[in-house]
């Protein structure tokens, strides 16, 4: 569904992916682990065209992501992204941030916009807060107007940027939780997380990055219990 073949990038001189290759199909879950600074923002980024690849290929159902007649806008409605700032208007209550996409972009009428965000909302657990602004809301309730938000654009994969890393320790909870919900709806979902239960509990495949190059792939038992890369066991030493 999702199939990232040998995606190389440069920022200048500086290589920052390298040959990066892994798929998904759909209704898979693939968590991207790695440090900081090898080019986990920057993959997700290349796939919904924020940051331009330079080689290699990007499939997602069937249609490359990488030619350049793709149609950039349709990309972007159909890739949703949640970021950790949650970028969300502040003079907006939380309908009306996730109810401006479908308005603006798909041409809804106000009326179906409003209610279509007022389901999103509800499925995110932020049914009671309709018409609340964001600085009355937490921050993860903020975030989950952020995933809200991507969802009313009914996208076919999802990409999660550390969601939860801006969140106080006893917030981080609430999105993870909307986020099982998501998983166990069968979307399709790609997530750079330093929340390593979390992977370990819905991934599908970890893929870990270091330095631009995927180190090792597996599914989440025997990347985190039997990595077979010494350099992976030392980046879970270091984050556990
Ligand atoms: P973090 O865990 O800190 O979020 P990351 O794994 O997401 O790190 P990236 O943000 O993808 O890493 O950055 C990878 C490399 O690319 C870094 O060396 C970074 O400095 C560089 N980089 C990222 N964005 C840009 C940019 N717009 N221009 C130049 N260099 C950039
Ligand atoms: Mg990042």
């Amino acid at each position: 569904f999702l199939r990232v073949t040998d995606v190389s990038k440069w920022y200048g001189d500086e290589q920052v992916l390298d040959e990066v290759s892994f798929e998904m199909d759909r209704g898979d879950v693939t968590v991207l682990i790695g440090p900081s600074g090898s080019g986990k923002s920057t993959m997700l980024r290349c796939v919904n065209r924020l940051a331009e690849a330079q080689e290699g290929s990007i499939a997602l159902d069937g249609e490359e992501v990488l030619a350049p007649d793709t149609d950039v806008d349709e990309l972007r409605r159909e890739v949703g992204m949640v970021f950790q700032s949650f970028n969300l208007f502040a003079h907006l209550t939380a309908t009306g941030n996730v109810a401006l996409g479908p308005r603006r972009v798909l041409g809804l009428s106000e009326d179906e916009a409003r209610d279509r965000a007022a389901a999103q909302l509800e499925r995110v657990g932020l049914g009671d807060q309709l018409d609340s602004y964001p600085a009355e809301l937490s921050g993860g309730q903020q975030q989950r107007v952020g995933i809200a938000r991507a969802l009313a654009m009914e996208p076919k994969l999802m990409l999660f940027d550390e969601p939860t890393s801006a969140l106080d320790p006893e917030l981080i909870g609430e999105v993870l939780e909307v986020m099982r919900g998501l998983v166990e709806e069968g979307m399709t979902m790609l997530v750079v997380t330093h929340e390593m239960s979390f992977a370990r509990a819905v991934a599908d495949e970890v893929v870990f990055l270091d330095d631009g190059r995927v180190v090792e792939r597996g599914p989440p038992e025997q990347l985190f219990e039997r990595p077979e890369r010494e350099r992976t066991g030392r980046f879970l030493e270091r984050i556990a």
